[in-house]
């Protein structure tokens, strides 16, 4: 039986990298993302189902999870991806800007776990992946609600955990430096000029896909270029 995964923001960037990679180990995904075209061109590409949803919506998780079930009939891999800058400028506040990143960047997550562990466990367990950041990490000051939001799903990760190990699902993070996709485009040409390195898309589906394996729940891989990834260790 091949495994089966769940993949938000599929449709371009580091998602769409981490369901090239899993369909290429055999694996069914299905790919959800606000932009369906694109999932929907993905999924032609990859073996897997495209579902347009905005996952700041908590029907969105539910549904996805819904069709994993009805076209798979299971549930192995969760990859809690899709993300976005904020923006948000403290000096002229804007609040539904802010509410946006937080509707992405974390209840997208809390909302993608819950719906996902049901399943997961009558599956017999798995193993869910969020795309965190080293602004998940760090006091990056470049866009602070960003900061925000990933530092709320590296604490998720961290209190469920031990929780989610006792029923067999095991759930860690990414934590990426700037890495090449659309999502920084405007940002791009400033790092490479100053001679930045950049990761690739490819470098964190590779650490995703070890990030899934990782032995000790709540596993943090913090993923830098030209290096191994290594587990994030907090001091005391
Ligand atoms: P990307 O813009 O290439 O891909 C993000 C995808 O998420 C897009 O397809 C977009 O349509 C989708 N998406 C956005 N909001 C959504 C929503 N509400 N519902 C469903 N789909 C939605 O960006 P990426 O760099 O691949 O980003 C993926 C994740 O990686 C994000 O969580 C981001 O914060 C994180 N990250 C990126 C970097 C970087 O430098 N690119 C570094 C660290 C972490």
């Amino acid at each position: 039986m091949s495994t089966v995964a769940l993949i938000t923001g599929a449709a371009s960037g580091i998602g769409a990298a981490v369901a090239r990679r899993l369909s290429a180990g055999g694996a069914r995904c299905v790919l959800v993302d606000r932009d369906g075209e694109g999932a929907e061109r993905l999924a032609k590409e990859v073996s897997g189902v495209a579902l347009a949803a905005d996952v700041s919506t908590e029907e969105a998780s539910r549904e996805a999870v819904a069709l994993a079930e009805e076209r798979y009939g299971r549930l192995d891999l969760v990859h809690l991806n899709a993300g976005i800058t904020s923006g948000v400028d403290f000096a002229a506040f804007d609040a539904a800007q802010y509410r946006r990143a937080v509707g992405v960047n974390v209840d997208g997550v809390v909302f993608g776990v819950a719906a996902a562990v049901p399943l997961l466990r009558r599956s017999g367990g798995g193993a869910i992946v969020v795309t965190a950041s080293l602004a998940g990490l760090v006091g990056y000051d470049g866009d602070p609600i960003y900061t925000m939001t990933k530092h709320a799903v590296v604490g998720l990760v961290r209190a469920l955990a031990a929780p989610l190990a006792r029923d067999g699902v095991r759930i860690g993070a990414v934590c990426p430096g700037f890495t090449d996709t659309p999502l920084v485009a405007d940002a791009r040409e400033l790092f490479v000029n100053a001679g930045f390195p950049l990761l690739t898309a490819e470098d964190v589906a590779a650490a995703v896909e070890s990030a899934f394996y990782a032995e000790s729940p709540g596993t943090l891989l913090v993923v830098q270029p030209g290096r191994q990834p290594v587990p994030y260790r907090y001091a005391g």
